[in-house]
């Protein structure tokens, strides 16, 4: 397992020499003690990126391509190593790892890669005698932090686009989930990413991610946390106008309408919010469903959450690992408080589990509270397997309330009626929204939000525009231009 930092193509100690411990949330044990990187790492990783890009960016495109696709097969065939390594680290249920995470890592990046030297410029029709050529030309070197909860696959978001446009990064794994970002560093190194091209800055927020908001030869900031933290940095990264790109937190509203079909939507709505603990930005963590279906759909809903196998997320057949950390445990344990100052119900878990082998890890179960939409415990994300329920009468009023909260970025609805389902996707207040289903990501789709979700896309050609400049390039070809000041 490597655990030390990455720079310029070698794994080294952090300048100071200081570690962090990453912690196994199923029992609270110490799983690696890793280098942490501070200021003057972060000035190494991103000299090392620096002296990289020339020879990266002018490098042919398909080649660039081609490290890329290598590196997809490179995860591929580590997959049970990357998938195990990443289950320990983060909580997530083996099944999802080796299932979801890892093979869409290796489809981000096989997407990228194909992606290299098809993403192209144009040519303007300006006026006669002139030829305007229009080149992306990649940034420089892009600094990009990312969180914890699905650190696998955001290297591949975050690295693929990034890298595949031409640039150097420089990135911070989550302080809670460096391992795999570490592994795949690694896997990079091994099948031939020139030295300095990516590097691995494991280590805080306040001192190696604010190092990377901060650093001037950084051109572009891709952050991907907490809206708090991301309005934060905006304003930080203001003093040297880096372009920054923002994606943050979420309040999924997930609309049942009353000609659902109820059994798909309720495996959905489940899926929607229990899936990873509910540690998803576009989890779908506010149920809106109409007063003819309440009783029926919430019955069926609560049982299904209620025979959610929670368990050790080694064992292949846990459905619901723990939380990733205990800090973040505390935090949604506190917001059962909030839902019962604010009068909420409870109507499915709202509790650890009893289990005693599952005592020493942060598990919580599958909860699912009533409450006002007015509510903070409705309005606030929690991030863990905590979902709210609201009814309603009107699609008007389904709207109000999908549309109520100041964060914009997944939504859902469920509906028999074509009509409805396009009316209802236009008018949600959403970066994504998704019908008859929730929570599909596809490297080729744009992701991302509004409001408070921040703004800017992962993904698809949406991805490579983020990580490029056009450049306009006029070339006089035969135009005749009469003076613009004529004397004599
Ligand atoms: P966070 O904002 O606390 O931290 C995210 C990253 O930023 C971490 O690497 C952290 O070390 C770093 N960081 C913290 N303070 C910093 C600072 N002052 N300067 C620079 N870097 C700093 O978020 P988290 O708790 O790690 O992750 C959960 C949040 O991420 C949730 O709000 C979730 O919705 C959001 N998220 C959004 C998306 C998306 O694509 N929109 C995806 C996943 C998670």
């Amino acid at each position: 397992m490597q655990t030390k930092l990455f720079i310029g193509g070698d794994f080294v100690d952090a300048a100071d020499g200081a570690t962090f411990d990453t912690i196994d949330p199923h029992d609270g044990s110490v799983l690696a003690h890793v280098a942490e990187a501070r200021r003057e790492d972060v000035d190494r990783a991103v000299a090392a990126a620096r002296k990289a890009f020339p020879h990266w960016s002018r490098m042919p495109a398909a080649d660039r391509g081609r490290l890329l696709l290598k590196l997809a097969d490179a995860i591929e065939a580590d997959a049970e190593n990357l998938a195990l390594l990443e289950t320990r680290d983060t909580g997530h249920p083996l099944r999802d790892t080796l299932g979801l995470d890892v093979p869409r890592t290796a489809a981000t990046f096989r997407y990228f890669g194909g992606m290299a030297d098809k993403f192209q410029g144009t040519v303007v029709p300006v006026e006669a005698g002139f030829l305007d050529y229009v080149v992306p030309e990649p940034l420089g070197v892009i600094g990009q932090i990312v969180p914890w909860n699905f650190p696998v696959m955001f290297v591949g978001w975050k690295l693929g686009p990034a890298l595949a446009a031409g640039n150097c990064v420089v990135m911070k794994p989550s302080e809670v989930t460096p391992l795999t970002a570490l592994r795949i560093a690694e896997l990079a190194a091994e099948v031939g990413f020139p030295p300095g091209v990516i590097n691995m800055v494991p280590g805080y927020g306040q001192t190696a991610g604010q190092r990377i908001v901060e650093h001037p030869d950084i051109t572009k900031l891709s952050f991907t946390g907490s809206s708090n933290v991301g309005k934060q940095i905006a304003m930080r990264a203001a003093d040297t106008l880096k372009q920054v790109h923002l994606e943050l937190g979420g309040k999924g509203a997930n609309i049942v309408f009353a000609d659902a079909q109820l059994e798909a939507a309720v495996n959905g709505t489940a899926f929607g919010i229990f899936h990873n603990q509910g540690q998803a930005c576009i989890a779908a963590s506010r149920l809106i469903v109409h007063e003819s279906l309440k009783d029926e759909f919430l019955d069926r809903l609560v049982t299904l959450a209620d025979s959610i196998r929670l368990g050790d997320p080694k064992d292949r057949t846990t459905e619901m690992g723990p939380l990733t950390s205990k800090l973040h445990w505390d935090r949604v344990i506190s917001y059962l408080d909030v839902a019962a100052q604010e009068g909420g119900t409870v109507l499915a878990g709202g509790k650890a589990p009893s289990d005693p082998a599952l005592a020493d890890g942060y598990y919580i179960r599958p909860t699912i509270v009533e409450t006002s939409p007015d509510a903070r415990a409705a309005r606030e994300e929690v991030f863990g397997p905590f979902m709210v329920v609201h009814t309603f009468k009107t699609d008007e009023e389904a709207l109000e309330i999908a549309n109520s909260v100041d964060y914009g970025l997944g939504g859902g609805l469920w509906t028999s009626d074509l009509a409805r389902a396009h009316k209802t996707a236009r008018e949600l207040r959403a970066g994504m929204v998704w019908v008859n289903s929730y929570k599909r990501v596809n490297p080729g789709s744009p992701f991302g939000g509004v409001g408070i979700s921040g703004y800017g896309r992962e993904m698809g050609f949406e991805a490579m525009r983020e990580y490029t400049e056009p450049k306009a390039t006029w070339i006089n070809v035969d135009a005749e231009l009469p003076p613009f000041y004529p004397r004599g």
